[in-house]
C-alpha cells in the first residue's frame, strides 16, 4: 500500500495555527488506529535553525537523533505522541545543499541545474524518504510560510507533481486561512480566503479543504460563501474558532467532522474508533479553576514566548499533573542586572533558569540561582539552567569569586563549566554541538532518581559545555550532589544540592521530553515542591 499524503498549506497570515491543525490532525488519524507520522518543510535557506537566534525563529526544537528542528515538531510529537526523525524536518538550504553537493561531484554532468526538476525532485525524495523510514501509512506534511510567498514556491510545485506521482486518491490538500474581523461593521471576512485559494490554483493546487482560523463564532453562511467561491464540499470548510487551550483542538476538529471526512476521501479502513475520554478528561481539568503555582521563568529572550514553547508547555503539564495552573512570570535576566524585575523573582514558588548561549544576561540569571539557593526557593536549571547554578555555587559557596565558564570568561582560573573535549578542535558552528539522546544514570537516593522513579532515563541534549570534572570532590564536599551521570563515568548530567527543598538543573533539555499526558518527572519535582512552598 503506497502511504497516504495529507498536506498543510498556509493563506493570508502566518501564526494561524498551522502546526497545531496538522498535529491535531495526526491525532485524529492516530485515533482511528493508523500508522502516522508528521513532516515540516521550511522554505528558508539556513540548513536547520540550530544557527539562528530564538528572535528570528522561536525554539530550536531537539529530536533523539539529534536533529535540530522547527518548534512544530514539538507540537507533532506532543500532539501525537510520537518521535521524530531527522526527514522530519527538510529547509530550501538543506535541498540546495544537496543538489548542489551532487553538482559538484558531477551527478548531472552536461545538465543545467534547475529549480524544477532538480530542486523539486530533491524535495519529493525528502518527502517520500519519510514514508520509507517510519513505516507510517498516513504522512502529513506542513509547508512552513503562506501561499504566495517566493521561498515555498518550490515546495507547492513539488507537491502539485507529487500529487499525480502518487496518484490523486492518494493526496489530500488542507489550506489554513485567516477570518479577518471588522470591528466597523462587527463582521468576519472571507475576502482574503478567497484571494489566497486563488493564489493556490494558480500553482495548480486546489484545497480538498479549508480550515478557517477565527477569533469570532463563523455562521453558517459565511461556510456557505466559502464553499462556493473556493469551490469545496461544504462540510470541507472547517471554522476553528480561537481556544486558549491548545489541547482543545483535536476535539474541535473531530467535532467539525474532520477526521471522519479525510477517512472517507482518501479511502481508509479505519482499525479502531477513537476514544476521546482522555482528552477531553484533561480539557476539563485545563479548564477549570484551579489554584495557581507561580513560576518566575528568567531568560534572555522572555519577549518572545515562542522561544520557550516547550518549556512553557512542560511546566503547564507538570502543573495539570498536580491539580495546579502554572502562572509564569517571564523576567528578563537582563533587568535583574539592573536591579529591575525582583518583584517575580521574590513572589514566585519556584524558579526556572533555561537553556542559552552567549554572556548577556548569565549574571541575572546566576543572581536569579543565588537567590533560589539562598531563599530555598525551588528550582530548576535547564542546561545553561545547570551551568549557572554550579558557577553560582562555586563563587558564593566556594569561595572562588571569578568561577564562570569559559563560554563566557576564557582566562578564568576557576573554569567550573569547561568546552567539552571533543569541541575544543570544531569550527564549524552548524549541528556540531552534543546533541540528541544520551543516557544517564540516576544516582540512588537524590532528589532525581526519587523524581523518575527510574535507575537510568536516556534525554535529549544540545550543548557545548559541560561541568568540569576537576572540580567535583571540591562541590561534593561542599553539599552539591550529582545525581545524574554518564554511564561512562564521564560527565556530569544532573547536580542537585543536598540541604535544598529542590535545586535540581539538567545539562539536557527535559522539556523536549514532556507529553501533556506525560508530564516529565523533574518538572514535576519542582511543582510539588513549589506548591509546598505556596502552602507555607
Ligand atoms: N551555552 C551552553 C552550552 O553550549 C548551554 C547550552 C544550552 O543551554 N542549550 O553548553
Amino acid at each position: 500500500m503506497p502511504a497516504k499524503y495529507i498536506f498543510f498549506t498556509g493563506g493570508v497570515v502566518s501564526s494561524v495555527g498551522k502546526g497545531v491543525t496538522a498535529a491535531a490532525t495526526g491525532l485524529l488519524l492516530k485515533s482511528r488506529g493508523f500508522r502516522v507520522t508528521v513532516q515540516k518543510l521550511d522554505p528558508y535557506i539556513n540548513v536547520d535553525p540550530g544557527t539562528m537566534s530564538p528572535y528570528q525563529h522561536g525554539e530550536v526544537y531537539v529530536l533523539d537523533d539529534g536533529a535540530e528542528t522547527d518548534l512544530d515538531l514539538g507540537h507533532y510529537e506532543r500532539f501525537v505522541d510520537i518521535r521524530l526523525r531527522r526527514v522530519s524536518n527538510f529547509t530550501t538550504g538543506q535541498v540546495y545543499a544537496e543538489v548542489i553537493g551532487n553538482e559538484r561531484r558531477g551527478d548531472y554532468l552536461g545538465g543545467t541545474i534547475q529549480v524544477i526538476p532538480h530542486i523539486t525532485n530533491e524535495i519529493k525524495r525528502r518527502i517520500g524518504l519519510v514514508a520509507k523510514e517510519t513505516g507510517a501509512e498516513i504522512v502529513l506534511v506542513e509547508v512552513g510560510g503562506t501561499v504566495g510567498d517566493i521561498e515555498s514556491q518550490p515546495f507547492l510545485e513539488a507537491l502539485r507533481q507529487l500529487r499525480n506521482e502518487v496518484g490523486r486518491e492518494n493526496v489530500f490538500f488542507v489550506h489554513v486561512t485567516w477570518l479577518p474581523f471588522i470591528g466597523a461593521t462587527q463582521e468576519l471576512k472571507t475576502k482574503p480566503t478567497q484571494h489566497s485559494v486563488a493564489a493556490l490554483r494558480s500553482i495548480g493546487i486546489s484545497p480538498n479543504m479549508i480550515i478557517a482560523r477565527s477569533d469570532f463564532p463563523v455562521e453558517e453562511g459565511l461556510r456557505d460563501k466559502i464553499a462556493l467561491f473556493c469551490d469545496v464540499d461544504k462540510r470541507a470548510v472547517v471554522p476553528m474558532v480561537t481556544t486558549p487551550v491548545l489541547y482543545e483542538v483535536p476535539l474541535l476538529l473531530e467535532k467539525a467532522g474532520v477526521g471522519d471526512f479525510l477517512v472517507e476521501r482518501l479511502g481508509l479502513r479505519p482499525s479502531a474508533k477513537p476514544d476521546w475520554g482522555p482528552w477531553k478528561k484533561l480539557v476539563e481539568r485545563v479548564k477549570k479553576d484551579k489554584p495557581k503555582v507561580r513560576i518566575a521563568l528568567v531568560g534572555k529572550y522572555v519577549e518572545l514566548k515562542d522561544a520557550y514553547m516547550s518549556v512553557r508547555e512542560a511546566v503547564a503539564h507538570a502543573a495539570l499533573s498536580q491539580g495546579l495552573e502554572a502562572e509564569i512570570s517571564w523576567v528578563l535576566s537582563t533587568d535583574l542586572e539592573k536591579g529591575k524585575g525582583w518583584d517575580a523573582v521574590k513572589s514566585a514558588d519556584g524558579i526556572i533558569v533555561p537553556g542559552g548561549f552567549g554572556s548577556r544576561g548569565t549574571e541575572g540569571k546566576i543572581q536569579a540561582a543565588k537567590y533560589a539557593r539562598e531563599n530555598k526557593v525551588p528550582y530548576l536549571g535547564l542546561c545553561l539552567g545547570m551551568q549557572l547554578m554550579c558557577i553560582e555555587f562555586a563563587r558564593d559557596v566556594l569561595g572562588h569569586e571569578d568561577a564562570n565558564s569559559t563560554e563566557f570568561d576564557r582566562s578564568t582560573a576557576h573554569p567550573v563549566i569547561d568546552l567539552m573535549l571533543e569541541q575544543r578542535s570544531i569550527t564549524d558552528m552548524g549541528g556540531t554541538m552534543r546533541l540528541g539522546l544520551y543516557p544517564c544514570a540516576l544516582q540512588p537516593g537524590t532528589k532525581a532518581a526519587a523524581a523518575y522513579g527510574e535507575k537510568k532515563v536516556e534525554e535529549r541534549h544540545r550543548h557545548r559545555w559541560e561541568f568540569n570534572n576537576t572540580f567535583k570532590q571540591e562541590f561534593e564536599k561542599a553539599g552539591m550532589v550529582f545525581s545524574g551521570i554518564s554511564p561512562d563515568g564521564k560527565l556530569v548530567e544532573i547536580a542537585e544540592l543536598k540541604d535544598h527543598p529542590y535545586m535540581v538543573g539538567s545539562q539536557f533539555h527535559p522539556e523536549f521530553l514532556s507529553r501533556p499526558m506525560r508530564p516529565h518527572p523533574l518538572f514535576v519535582g519542582l511543582v510539588k515542591a513549589a506548591k509546598e512552598r505556596a502552602i507555607i
